[in-house]
């Protein structure tokens, strides 16, 4: 066997979708959507990112694809059926390979938008808003961030005041994907006293007066415009109300573990991509009269890479078969994210440091993930605040 058939590095940047885990419908949906990705989003996400939006059409094209609605029921034209954790999983994964985030999260704000609407709408609401976002026609996302509470969302402080059939917004929410061009939001809001137990969480059209929008300029991420969002006596009719009055917090907190797994996955996804990079520079590159990959500690930062990921795949794969077992996995969500968002802060910076100046060249995979590692350290809960959280829940 030659060296090089030994290093299965090839299947490092693969996903191995073995059995038992995964099936022919995972398989199947892995290949098509890769297709589909490559074919439909792959060749535009530099001049996306340049642009700092995806056009309509990309979530036309998602929607059409089957990407928007999986998961959700098919009375809202999505595709529920035979749909697990691992499809998710393999859809985030993906994502991640793909190596342009923003492109990722700005197709992608449903999954934080819209599940609190389907398991807290009324049914009129559900109706009249899922089959819109489903098909692509409009934009949902999810504001819980506010300047003055981040990490601490107990204390948020945007007020909603009950007003005749409705309520009436007052504050401020910050840092919110999707918040520039978005239909809908999902707006987590102070209805009663301090504390989770006084939030509510309300949909908000975008179109109401008495919200003005500013759009956050930032270090990567550029495809998802990323927004604050000022409500000056904002109406939301009492319809809108997700969930019980005062009940907000604990769908907040659902939504929260979806949006960690998914997270968690795509970073391991964009640290593949940083190997699979990484390794084709190495072999086509010759310094000193050998391969890159002929010096040993270029061949270490490699393997460091590989081992790493392939550790944090297993878990993730673990804690996906879990969570569709229907056991408890937050303090593993919460850690795996920590995990994943290492793991990627660190590939990037190896695969940069492998590929040297052209890593720093606008426009390729590595450059934009290196500008990526930090949202996906900090947002979604940081790790400082996950570790905590992994903490009380394993009983420290
Ligand atoms: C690009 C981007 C997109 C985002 N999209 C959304 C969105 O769509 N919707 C939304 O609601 N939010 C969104 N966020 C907000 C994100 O979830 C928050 O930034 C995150 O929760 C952290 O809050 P913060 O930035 O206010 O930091 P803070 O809460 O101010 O924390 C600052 C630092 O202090 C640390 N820290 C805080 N408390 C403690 C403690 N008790 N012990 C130890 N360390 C602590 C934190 O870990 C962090 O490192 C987005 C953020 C970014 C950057």
């Amino acid at each position: 066997m030659s060296e090089r058939a030994a290093l299965p590095l090839d299947d490092a940047v693969e996903l191995r979708l073995d059995p038992p885990l995964y099936d022919d419908s995972h398989r199947s949906w892995q290949e098509s959507l890769r297709r589909f990705l490559e074919a439909e989003i792959a060749p535009h996400v530099g001049a996306w990112d340049e642009a700092g939006e995806v056009p309509v059409e990309a979530h036309r094209a998602c929607a059409a694809f089957g990407l928007t609605g999986l998961g959700y029921p098919e009375a809202y034209g999505g595709c529920s059926e035979g749909v697990d954790a691992l499809h998710h999983v393999i859809t985030s994964l993906e994502w991640g390979l793909l190596g342009a985030g923003g492109v990722a999260t700005a197709l992608s704000t449903h999954a934080i938008g819209l599940p609190p609407v389907l398991a807290g709408g009324s049914e009129d609401l559900k109706a009249r808003v899922a089959p819109r976002v489903i098909s692509g026609d409009a934009i949902i996302g999810l504001a819980v961030t506010e300047p003055g509470a981040g990490s601490d969302v107990a204390g948020l402080a945007t007020r909603a005041e009950a007003d005749g059939d409705g309520f009436v917004l007052r504050g401020e929410k910050t840092y919110i994907s999707g918040g520039m061009r978005a239909d809908y939001l999902a707006v987590a809001v102070r209805t009663g006293d301090s504390g989770a137990g006084g939030v509510s969480l309300l949909l908000v059209d975008m179109d109401s007066p008495g919200i003005t929008r500013s759009p956050l300029p930032k270090q990567g991420w550029w495809a998802s415009d990323t927004a604050s969002i000022h409500f000056d006596g904002a109406r939301v009719p009492t319809a809108n109300l997700l969930g019980p009055l005062h009940g907000g917090f604990p769908l907040i907190m659902r939504n929260f573990n979806t949006e960690r797994l998914a997270m968690a996955a795509t970073a391991i996804g964009s640290s593949r991509r940083c190997l699979a990079d990484a390794v084709a520079w190495a072999r086509e590159r010759r310094t000193f009269g050998r391969r890159l990959a002929d010096h040993q500690v270029i061949r270490h930062k490699l393997m460091d890479m590989y081992r790493q990921i392939a550790a944090a795949q297993a878990w993730l794969e673990q804690v996906a078969g879990r969570l569709r077992a229907g056991l408890p996995v937050a303090a593993d969500i919460a850690l795996l994210k920590v995990q994943a968002s290492l793991l990627m802060e660190f590939c990037a910076r190896e695969a940069s440091q492998i590929l040297g100046g052209a890593s720093y060249i606008r426009g390729t995979a590595i450059e934009r993930i290196y500008r990526e590692v930090r949202v996906v350290a900090i947002g979604g809960g940081s790790e400082e605040i996950l570790k905590d959280l992994a903490a009380r829940q394993t009983g420290v």
